[in-house]
Parts: structure tokens; sequence; C-alpha cells
């Protein structure tokens, strides 16, 4: 094969079930592709849902699979999954042997019967395989290039440097979501990660645009079903979007942010039911400024607990906070934030972790810190409100305050980040969308 220099302005685009779901939207993802032949990796998800109560393709194989462990038949499951792909290929008249590619995979399930990593990615294989014939694409397996260690994380040298050879293809469909252990068999990433695949590919080939087309208009300054109508963030830093995804933001994976942001490579979250839009760009520390006010975006999660741990001179005695969080590891639970006073520490902790845990924890810490007194406060929701331009704007603060004060919201903790990015907002559950709205309003409206 001729060796292949990937060229400078390489765009990876990844598309997502929504994107895949029906032949309609098969037909959007192809004249997207089309209208850009920079976009040279296509890497794509398994069908998803096509009406809210459909099934997830990812879902039913996962089903497939837990019949195949018990030894039980499951072919009437398996024939949904045949019937999305048949539907699919029906309506863009594919030329390709569909049927035995299914064969294939329901055998395969079957033969693997432990393996619900293996069972899984046949919806991404199946929908890569489909769009290679369909465009006349090449079609470049993810098990021959993303590798894992047998511990299951990430080789990243084996996989950049198969990304990196001269062998790759220039132009191809890759399928998302898995890749392959040292032995062959199919590993996958956790829910949701083709994003992740996507990241690693644009890394990989040294993409100048990591493109995720979805079915959103891109990430919103605030959650749509608590604020009507939030305007899109049109440019947003990895950085802040750690802290919004922290937070409760939902766009794009987790993990996927890392391989681009060390590259520093920009993501465009995109709307494949849009394509005109420009979406949001994800980009380093060092863009400029956008949308006019110091806020980038608004998010948030409810049911916290506050442990109020109370000593005084706690500050003068050596090994508190050690003990503190060591009891709380001792415990498995993992904290959020300990904002502190100058006798007090508190400890911001969601409410899952505690279940079933708070009396034992409780007893745990009044052994080891003999305090003065520990307070549960439960039923907080924490807003984080976060902007990178916040840090050079005198008043943020002042006008955050009166917003939630104007909107009698009661504040019941206060934590701003050391990183100045954010400033993180306590109150009750119950004010949680009421306070949402008045800081929207106050910032972004
Ligand atoms: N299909 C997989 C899932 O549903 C992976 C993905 O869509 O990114 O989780």
């Amino acid at each position: 094969m001729a060796s292949t220099i990937v060229p400078a302005g390489t765009v990876v685009a990844k598309f997502g079930g929504s994107s895949v779901a029906t032949a309609d939207q098969v037909s959007k993802l192809g004249a997207i592709m089309r209208a850009n032949a920079r976009r040279a990796y296509l890497i794509v998800s398994a069908p998803g849902k096509r009406t809210r109560d459909d099934h997830k393709v990812t879902d039913l194989l996962y089903l497939c699979q837990a019949h195949a462990r018990e030894s039980i038949q499951f072919d009437h499951v398996f024939r949904l999954v045949r019937d999305r792909f048949r539907e699919i290929v029906s309506g863009l008249r594919v030329g390709i042997d569909l049927e035995v590619l299914l064969d294939d995979a329901e055998r395969g399930i079957i033969d693997r019967p432990q393996s619900p990593d293996f069972a899984a990615s046949r919806g991404e294989f199946l929908m890569a395989r489909i769009l290679a014939a369909h465009f006349h694409w090449t079609f470049l397996d993810a098990s021959s290039i993303i590798c894992f260690q047998d511990d299951g994380r990430l080789d990243s040298e084996r996989t950049y440097r198969a990304l990196g050879s001269p062998e790759l293809p220039a132009t191809a469909v890759i399928p998302g979501f898995y890749g392959a252990l040292p032995d062959g068999s199919i590993k996958t990433f956790s829910r949701g990660g083709s994003d992740i695949t996507g990241a690693i590919v644009a890394r990989g080939v040294h993409a100048a645009l990591y493109e995720n087309w979805t079915d959103v208009p891109g990430l919103l300054m605030a959650d749509p079903s608590i604020v009507e109508n939030p305007r899109p963030i049109a440019r947003v830093t990895y950085g802040e979007l750690r802290e919004l995804a922290y937070s409760g933001a939902t766009v794009l994976h987790d993990e996927a942010i890392f391989p681009v942001r060390e590259a520093r490579i920009p993501v465009n979250i995109r709307n494949t039911n849009d394509p005109d839009a420009p979406g949001t760009l994800i980009v380093a520390e060092t863009e400029p400024a956008g949308n006019g006010t110091p806020i980038t975006g608004i998010a948030g999660r409810r049911d916290f607990t506050v442990l109020e741990i109370r000593k005084a001179l706690m500050n003068n005695e050596l090994g508190f906070g050690q003990r503190v969080l060591s009891t709380l590891a001792a415990h498995g639970i993992c904290y959020e934030h300990t904002p502190t006073g100058i006798d007090t520490m508190s400890l911001v902790i969601s409410a899952r972790q505690m279940e079933g845990k708070l009396p034992a924890v409780v007893d745990a810490l009044q052994q080891a810190c003999r305090p003065d007194s520990i307070n549960i406060l439960p039923d907080l929701a924490l807003i984080a409100v976060v902007g990178r331009r916040m840090r050079d704007t005198p008043g943020i603060a002042g006008r955050l305050f009166g917003a939630l004060g104007d909107a009698k919201v009661n504040i019941r903790m206060i934590d701003q980040g050391a990183s100045e990015t954010t400033i993180i907002i306590g109150v009750e559950n119950a004010d949680y969308h009421v306070a949402t709205r008045a800081i929207y309003q106050a910032f972004c409206a």
C-alpha cells in the first residue's frame, strides 16, 4: 500500500446513535461528509433510538448476551436487531450481504456467551460496514487500531503507533466504542464510548479538528429542562467543559476530552439535523472569548449531603483533615468538596455515595476525630457557574448573590474553586430550578 501522509487540516467526524438511527439520518450524514473533503475519518456509533420509547441497538445486544450467558435462546431479541439494520439497509438500498453479517454476529454471540463486550460491539461494527458499503469508503476495523492492555486500560503506545502507521488508509469508516485486548478479543469503552474512539483517532492522525455530530445544537448555557430555550455556547475551553460536565452538563463522554486536550485539537459539537449551525467549539485555554457574558454556562446536580464537622481549634490539630478524609476513604466514599471554616470542616458528598453508610461513617468520624459535633445537612443541590472570564470581571459574585436574593433563594454553601473558573453554590434541592433560572436571567438572557 502506498504510504499515506495525513494532510494538514484533516477532520475526524464522529456520528452518534441518533445520526444513524434511520436511513434518512444516514442520508444526512452522507451529505455532511460529502460537503467537506477534509472529513477523512468517520467514526460511527450503533443506531440509537428512533423515538422516545424505542430501543438502542446496543441495549438489545447486551440483552442478547445476557440470554446467551444463561444458555437461553435469544433469536427473538436478535430479530429486533436484524430488523433495525434491515430497515436502514433497505431504506438506503445498500448493496451489501447484510444477512451474512447478521448471521455472523449472532453466531459470534452464541460462541462467546461470556463476552458482553463482543456482543455490544456488533452494533458499531455492522453500522460501519453498512456505511462503508453504501458510500464506497474503506472500512477499518477498530480492533486493528484501538489496543487495550490486559488490565483493560488503553495501550496508548500501540494504539498511536497503529494510527501513525504509513499503512493507515487516507480515509476510512471506523466503528466506535471498541478495540481489542492483546489476545485479540473485543473490549469496549464504557457506554457512550464512541466519543472516546473519535478523540483517540483525531489525536492519532494529528487532525486539525474533531467534529462530534449529535442531535442537539451544541452545549447549552443551561439545562433546557429547567431554562426555556437556553442559548448554545459558541466557545468553551476544555477546562470549562470539564467543570460543566462534572457538574451535570452532558454532551461528550467525560474521557473523550483528554486525548484531544493534550494534543490541543479543537472539538466541534454539531447537530446532524441542522448542519449549517456552527454548534459549540471546544478549544484550548488561550482562545479569545465569545458571547459577551462573563459566564460560559451553568450546570448543576441535586441530592448531596453535607457532613459538617465542628471542633474548636481544629486548625491547630495536626493531621485532623487527614483523619477525616482517611475515614471516608476507608468506607469507600468519594467527596466532592470540602469547604472549611476556622473550627469547621464540611464534606459535600453525593447522597448516592452515602446510601446505607451514614451511621457507620458518622460513628467512625467520632472515633477518629473526636469532634465537638457532626451535623448532617441533607437535600443540597450544587450549582456550578462556570466561566474563565469571571476571574477578570469585577462584580460577578455581587450580581450572582443579588439575583439569588431577589429570587428568595437561601444560599447554604459557597465554594469558589482555586481556578476561579467556577463558583459553586449550594441551595436546597427544592430551590434548584428557581436558582438556576435566576442565575441564567442575570447573566445569560
Ligand atoms: N453504542 C454505544 C452505547 O450505546 C457506544 C456509543 O454510542 O458511543 O453506549
